[in-house]
């Protein structure tokens, strides 16, 4: 019996767009639905060409192979497709299908494609840095367990010499339809084959080192160039590193997941840095030039006379790398003034002298008065004595 071409079976032209496809597609379906035509094996027959028709066409790839080689290019047994396997008349469609009639048609996520190709699982492989190799980018070598085919049944899944036969509970299908009666009415349930698992064939001996499976966990690494700038939670696909797929299908990605530790004298906010610089209260009034650390080493910094506390400063260019991008944030340096605590007597004096200096008023300290006189005359000056017996 010859098949129906695909785009008369949806009513569509052969340029139709997704959209068109979706509309024509959800329309046949409600029709031929099982659940509305119970005990009707035209309307059944209908409803998986259709399924099957929309399958294809919604695909872009098996689309492309259609239009160049009808149903040959997508026909399981043959013809230049030959990538995807059988349909059965159900699979894949549980999103349209429970819109429409709210899932309640038994059309379980499980029976979706099971033997269609389908993408293999992603694996999270977490990584640490350093504040300095998040910000200047490095290679990390990552360590992850991943499903490779098994080598010694090839993937196939019995041990090797042995036969397997098809399941005779689901005929090889995988899938085993129930009838259900329901609210609804009658409606067509699709799970799978416990039999076989699903697979639609039986081993007479499983391979011993998969034990069937056809697949093993397997440790891999992988050297992974981390870009500069990259920051702490961000996530990193390596695609098609993950899990083997199954029936064909790709791998799944490796999400690597960046973590970075604090750093003694940074913190970060986006590509700018924050570092706390105490100094001394003379420093501060005095001003002075200390070196303050930065993500390329020591730098000079003049702290500019009379600098409050909390006063922040921009080193220009001095913060991280621009992720996939130019150029770098700012190193900003804010300045923590100190005040000292218990103070020796010639200090407390000296302070005391300042205070009385600065406001023209004496002091209750005796000779106080005298003593800053003397010391004025000193060349090193009242400031550079205060420095001096402070720092
Ligand atoms: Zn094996
Ligand atoms: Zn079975």
């Amino acid at each position: 019996m010859s098949k129906s071409d695909y785009y008369e079976l949806l009513g569509v032209e052969r340029g139709a767009d997704e959209n068109e496809l979706k509309k024509a597609y959800r329309k046949l379906a409600m029709k031929y639905h099982p659940d509305r035509n119970p005990d009707n094996a035209e309307a059944e027959a209908k409803f998986k060409e259709v399924n099957e028709a929309y399958e294809v066409l919604s695909d872009p790839e098996k689309r492309r192979l259609y239009d160049q080689f009808g149903h040959a290019g997508v026909n399981q047994n043959g013809g230049a497709g030959g990538g995807f396997s059988g349909f059965d008349g159900f699979g894949g469609f549980e999103d349209i299908i429970n819109e429409m009639f709210g899932g309640f048609g038994g059309f379980s996520s499980s029976s979706s494609r099971r033997n269609g190709p389908r993408k293999g699982a992603d694996i999270r492989a977490d990584i640490t840095l350093t504040f300095e190799e998040a910000a200047f980018g490095v290679k990390k070598k990552i360590e992850f367990l991943r499903t490779e085919e098994c080598d010694v049944c090839n993937g196939a899944g019995n041990e090797p010499g042995t036969s397997s036969h098809t399941c005779t509970a689901c005929n090889g299908k995988g899938e085993v339809r129930y009838s259900q009666r329901s609210l609804f009415g009658e409606s067509i349930s699709v799970k799978p084959c416990t039999a076989c698992k699903g697979k639609g064939e039986i081993f007479d001996k499983p391979c011993h080192q998969c034990k069937g499976h056809g697949k093993i966990k397997k440790r891999n690494s992988k050297e992974v160039d981390i870009p500069a700038g990259v920051f702490h939670g961000a996530n990193m696909q390596l695609r098609g590193e993950g899990d083997l797929g199954q029936n064909g299908g790709p791998r799944g990605d490796v999400i690597v997941v960046i973590r970075v530790t604090p750093h003694k004298h940074f913190t970060r906010d986006g590509n700018d840095i924050y570092y706390d610089l105490n100094i001394t209260y003379a420093q501060a009034v005095l001003g002075a030039e200390v070196m303050v650390p930065t993500l390329d080493g020591k730098a000079k910094f003049v702290i500019p006379e009379g600098t409050p506390s909390g006063k922040q400063f921009k080193l220009k260019g001095k913060g991280v790398p621009v992720l996939n991008g130019y150029g770098r944030g700012d190193q900003y340096v804010r300045v923590i003034v100190e005040i000292p605590k218990g103070l020796n007597k010639k200090q407390k004096e000296l302070l005391e002298a300042f205070e009385a200096e600065m406001t023209g008023k004496k002091t209750s300290h005796s000779g106080t008065e005298e003593n800053l006189k003397s010391k004025k005359k000193n060349d090193k000056g009242f400031l550079g004595k205060m420095k001096d017996a402070l720092s």
